[in-house]
């Protein structure tokens, strides 16, 4: 099958590489499509990840540039990783959102979730009385509420505060309330993403969302789509033949990917 990656960083973020040298990697692959979702600014948290305050609009420029440029070689799509504690004013401009979310929000203060283990360690231990539950119930319930309010396209890396393996995937308090939490960003956005970036970068051994949310997505209609979550052009389609292997072991007949500029279904049996 020829893949689409929608989730791909390139320097105007936080990924190694320039965007033309992603869609020139893109098409060496012979990728059916790319887009870039590089990190909204996020005005709290100017200098880990995100794009620095004033890019926006040369990176729109720059991804429609190539777009034109490629054209008769690949589909580039202009999208954002929006986060769901940053504001971006116009979405005009944009092919898709993909909606994160990259922070737990307590008492004004925002904690990462996936920037660094001892910092999950330390905030969980300083701020929710060492109780990763209540931790990852703060976290739901923001995705939750930028999924309604912003009405992203994709919904990314759902269940991301799991990335250490410090929250405990199989507590069924903590799968309740991860699955109600799904369940309603999926009647609002029935798009989400098996995300492998996790796993390219040595966190993980399965992608986002984890298994025992995939019935859950099944009998909501939700449809899957494959994002790398990719900061170097290697890693373009990483994981995405084993990804489809594990969603037609579970069941899943297809796979969603962005073509001719909408959603369009991919058998995978
Ligand atoms: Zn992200
Ligand atoms: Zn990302």
């Amino acid at each position: 099958m020829r893949y689409s990656n929608l989730h791909n960083h390139s320097t105007f973020s936080d990924g190694k590489f320039s965007a033309e040298e992603n869609v020139l990697a893109a098409i060496e692959k012979n990728m059916l499509s790319i887009g870039f979702s590089d990190h909204s600014y996020t005005d709290f948290d100017p200098n880990t990840y995100c794009m620095k305050k004033g890019v926006l609009p040369d990176y729109i420029a720059e991804i429609n540039r190539l777009k034109e440029k490629y054209k008769d070689q690949i589909e580039i799509y202009l999208g954002m990783e929006l986060d769901g504690y940053s504001v971006l004013e116009d979405r005009t401009p944009f092919d898709y959102i993909l909606g994160c979310c990259h922070y737990v929000r307590k008492d004004g203060m925002q904690f990462s979730v996936d920037h660094d283990k001892n910092w999950q360690i330390r905030d969980v231990a300083a701020y929710f009385d060492g109780d990763y539950i209540a931790y990852a119930r703060m976290y739901y319930d923001g995705y939750v509420e930028s999924v309604r309010r912003d009405k992203p396209d994709v919904l990314g890396h759902f269940d991301l505060p799991t990335k250490f393996s410090l929250v405990d995937e199989n507590d069924p308090v903590y799968r309740k309330m991860a699955t109600e939490a799904l369940i309603a960003c999926l009647e609002v956005t029935p798009v989400i993403e098996m995300n492998t970036g996790a796993i390219s970068r040595g966190y993980r051994k399965t992608p986002y969302p984890a298994e025992y949310l995939f019935d859950e997505i099944k009998k909501h209609h939700g449809q899957i789509t494959l994002g790398a979550d990719s900061h170097h052009i290697d890693n373009l389609i990483y994981y995405f033949d084993e990804s489809v292997e594990l969603l037609r072991a579970n069941g899943f007949q297809n796979i969603v990917q962005l073509t001719h500029g909408r959603f369009e279904e991919f058998g995978i049996v």
